[in-house]
């Protein structure tokens, strides 16, 4: 009888141990990246389609929102754009998310918007056990778009010229206060802070750029961890186990300095376990669609380690071997090109950085050189090894060619018999054009000079023969005539 007895008492402990084994092993582990993926392609926001967009693209989006979303208006920015909360989910940790502090870092506000149509999603698309597990365990709260005034112009900046994220202790913009507002009255236990980096950001050590980069903010002077800190390096360490599969050696670390004035900061020491994340650079993405849906990954991804506690597996000693952000890279670098002054000849490297300019859909790109010299540690997005050739500068066409005679044959031409810029009427002023050389109407022809602080304007020859031209920062390779798909202004 004993044995007997005793057989399925044994056999009921072990498949309770082995069902809820498996359960906690599957509710555990991390969602792997195919399915992220596809929730991705599934739930895109398709209405968002560049980054460049205000108030008014969001507010139907908002809107539209389905009865999971608890939607509210926290105030209104300096302008009188309403911010909106959106809430979901009815678990015990909360977790409060903004986006946009700066107008024109919307990378992580799309995501946002993805992430909203995906929890949403019917019950029958397959990630019902991801969405489930989050609305159980977590309370979330959005704020897309903190600096809609900012947004509207694409502009870091708020309508009084205040950077947000040095404005959370003086509370001087009413963005400001209703971020530490929200804060106050939620008290989440995490805090993510969503940014856009510029493109010059690296990997330390690396010519690839940071793609993403994340901190664990400081909440003192003295950098010390304490829990609240550790649990946000430690969801970080989560979200770069997925990066690395994804975009492998393209993840930064910033520079933990405390910063008294910043929200990360102040909020890691109010008590919230804060995670900034910057989307950066990826090389052939500039409206960084392919960033955002990483930002869609990454954040589904922690929210669900976050709501199974599956981050906790991680250490601080992964935190630290993220490999730290510098600043090296450029737009285009070209190497060893030999220069002469007065009777001196040298090689030496050029370094050119171009700004963008929106223009309705189109991006207008102007360059500067940024520095020259031993450039030897700097990458650049494009590199020219120039070795054996010689910098070289050109000629301006003054005789007035009107725009619709300028084709891009005649502009190639000019081009190859050494003109770099060519005059014409003040009728086309404003025009966007795509030649391969530099058009300007009465009194604004170019500096021609190759000098720093300067438009990169110039030839590279090689034994006499001009080989490339550098037309505003852009490459034309003059024998083949290509490469000058890129748009500028008739200055
Ligand atoms: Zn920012």
């Amino acid at each position: 009888m004993k044995s007997s007895l005793g057989i399925p008492v044994i056999f009921i402990f072990f498949s309770i141990c082995i069902y809820s084994c498996q359960e906690k092993e599957i509710r555990t582990a991390p969602i792997n990246p195919e399915i992220l993926e596809s929730a991705f392609a599934q739930y895109k926001e398709p209405s968002i389609d560049n980054r460049r967009f205000g108030y008014q693209l969001i507010a139907p989006l908002i809107a539209k929102r389905n009865a999971l979303f608890e939607t509210r208006v926290l105030g209104k920015s300096i302008e009188g754009r309403p911010i909106h909360s959106l809430s979901f989910g009815e678990g015990e940790r909360k977790v409060l998310l903004w986006s946009q502090m700066h107008g024109n870092e919307s990378t992580a506000t799309m995501a946002l918007f993805d992430l909203f149509n995906f929890l949403e999603g019917s019950g029958e698309d397959g990630f019902e056990s991801i969405r489930q597990a989050i609305r159980e365990n977590l309370r979330l709260r959005f704020i897309p778009m903190l600096n809609p005034d900012g947004a509207e112009k694409f502009k870091r900046r708020n309508a009084q010229q205040i950077d947000i994220n040095r404005d959370a202790v003086r509370q001087s913009s009413p963005e400001g206060i209703i971020l530490k507002r929200a804060r106050d009255d939620f008290e989440p236990d995490f805090g993510f802070n969503l940014h856009d980096q510029n493109r010059y950001y690296n990997v330390e050590g690396s010519s690839l750029p940071a793609t993403i980069s994340f901190l664990a903010p400081a909440y003192n002077e003295a950098r010390e961890v304490n829990n609240v800190r550790s649990k946000a390096m430690k969801v970080i360490v989560g979200m770069n186990r997925l990066l690395q599969q994804l975009v492998p050696g393209q993840v930064g670390k910033y520079d933990d300095s405390f910063e008294p004035r910043a929200f990360g900061d102040n909020i890691q020491k109010w008590g919230t376990s804060t995670i900034l994340i910057e989307s950066g650079a990826y090389p052939g993405d500039p409206e960084k669609q392919y960033i955002r849906q990483l930002n869609f990954m990454i954040l589904l991804d922690a929210l669900y380690g976050i709501a199974t506690e599956n981050y906790l597996k991680y250490t601080e000693e992964q935190y630290i071997a993220i490999p730290e952000n510098d600043s090296k890279l450029m737009d285009l670098l070209i190497r060893n090109v030999e220069t002469v002054a007065g009777d001196n000849s040298y090689p030496t490297d050029i370094g050119i950085k171009s700004s963008e300019r929106y223009l309705d859909s189109l991006i207008v790109m102007n360059g500067n050189i940024v520095d020259w010299g031993d450039l030897s540690v700097y990458h650049g997005y494009q590199e020219i090894d120039a070795r054996g050739m010689v910098l070289e500068k050109g000629k301006i066409w003054t005789e007035i060619i009107p725009m619709e005679k300028l084709t891009q044959e005649r502009a190639l031409d000019l081009l190859r018999e050494g003109y770099l810029a060519a005059a014409t009427n003040k009728a086309s002023q404003k025009q966007i054009h795509q030649l391969p050389i530099v058009v300007f109407t009465e009194g604004n022809e170019p500096d021609l000079n190759i000098a720093l602080d300067k438009s990169p304007l110039f030839y590279l020859t090689k034994d006499g023969e001009k080989k490339i031209a550098i037309v505003n920062g852009q490459v034309v390779k003059i024998d083949r005539g290509e490469d000058f798909s890129f748009f500028r202004l008739v200055q």
